[in-house]
């Protein structure tokens, strides 16, 4: 039976939007496989820049980029990696523009799961996401509703984004029939916003 888990979904859009040689930010690496997937898609051409504060997560990242470019022989995009907060995003861009911002909120699966990502912080990361993409750039933000915070940052993320307005596109994927599933949100920038 086949099965489509919402990652799938994120993977898909956030493909369809890609090509070869673009500047792509994974804001949370964690263990490293939507950086991996990103990777791919942007080929030799591309730079991936990449955000965790964790020194697991870092190392993880690369250790899954290594043993994937033994065993595919591809040619993946140059990686950038930063064990910092995902609100240095803008400062560390300069100039440079992304035309993918991927954040997968929460804590680092098989890792300590009092670390997880902060209202506050996620935030102050997202304003910066919002000034270094691209016009018909993407945002995509995984949020996980299943603890009392989680919930509290998604209901947050949620409200940000929709105060940008309508020269942004917002679009939400959620399961409607499980309370504590996470969801989905999507936020495409369009042209001529000003941010
Ligand atoms: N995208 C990852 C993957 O493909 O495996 C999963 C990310 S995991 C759900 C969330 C990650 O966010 C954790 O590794 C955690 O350390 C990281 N994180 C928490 N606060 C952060 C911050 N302020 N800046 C950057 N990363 C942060």
């Amino acid at each position: 039976m086949k099965y489509l888990k919402l990652t799938q979904l994120a993977h898909n859009t956030m493909q369809f939007f890609l090509e070869k040689g673009d500047i792509v930010i994974d804001a949370t690496l964690g263990n490293g496989k939507d950086a991996l997937f990103l990777a791919a898609i942007i080929g030799k051409r591309g730079t991936l820049i990449g955000f965790d504060i964790q020194e697991q997560a870092i190392t993880e990242t690369k250790r899954l980029f290594d043993k994937a470019k033994k065993e595919r022989g591809e040619i993946f995009a140059s990686l950038e990696i930063h064990q910092k907060s995902h609100c240095q995003m803008k400062k560390i861009l300069g100039q440079r523009k992304a035309k993918v911002i991927v954040f997968n909120l929460g804590y680092l699966p098989k890792g300590d799961k009092n670390i997880i990502t902060q209202t506050n912080t996620t935030l102050k990361a997202l304003k910066n996401a919002s000034q270094v993409l691209r016009e018909d750039g993407l945002l995509s933000i995984t949020c996980y509703t299943g603890h009392l915070k989680g919930k509290e940052e998604a209901k947050a993320v949620e409200k940000e984004c929709q105060s940008w307005g309508e020269t942004w596109c917002l679009l939400k994927t959620e399961i409607t029939n499980a309370q504590k599933a996470p969801y989905l949100l999507q936020i495409i920038k369009k042209e001529n916003t000003k941010h």
